[in-house]
């Protein structure tokens, strides 16, 4: 008779003395742009032109980043945009408002 295992179906555990002992991306194995994160929206922001000086703070803050700037402009990819509110939050120039998001 084979002699049984139990120790063989657990999950190996593995302990570090510390977090300077973690490999690189022990926290997150995927950027977010693997995942579409504008799925998770429920509010959605708008870009209002005239008010935009081409400062980049949005851009720089976005922690997706699904900001892209096309001719001095923000441009939002709302595939991925989950609807933080950081771009908001960083506009000097209140260039960029919530709006209600439609489902
Ligand atoms: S709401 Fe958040 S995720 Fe969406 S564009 Fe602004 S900073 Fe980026
Ligand atoms: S932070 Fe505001 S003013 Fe600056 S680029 Fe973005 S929308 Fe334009």
């Amino acid at each position: 008779m084979e002699k049984s295992d139990s120790n063989k179906d657990k999950p190996k555990i593995i302990k570090f003395k510390s977090h300077k002992d973690l490999p690189l991306c022990a926290v997150s194995l995927a950027s977010t742009r693997n995942n579409k994160t504008g799925t998770w929206r429920t509010i959605k922001p708008i870009v209002l032109e005239k008010k935009c000086t081409s400062c980049l703070l949005c851009w720089k803050f976005c922690p997706e980043p699904c900001i892209t700037m096309e001719n001095g402009i923000p441009v939002i990819d709302y595939d991925y945009c989950k609807g933080c509110g950081i771009c908001i939050e960083v506009c000097p120039s209140k260039a960029i408002v919530f709006a209600e998001e439609e489902r």
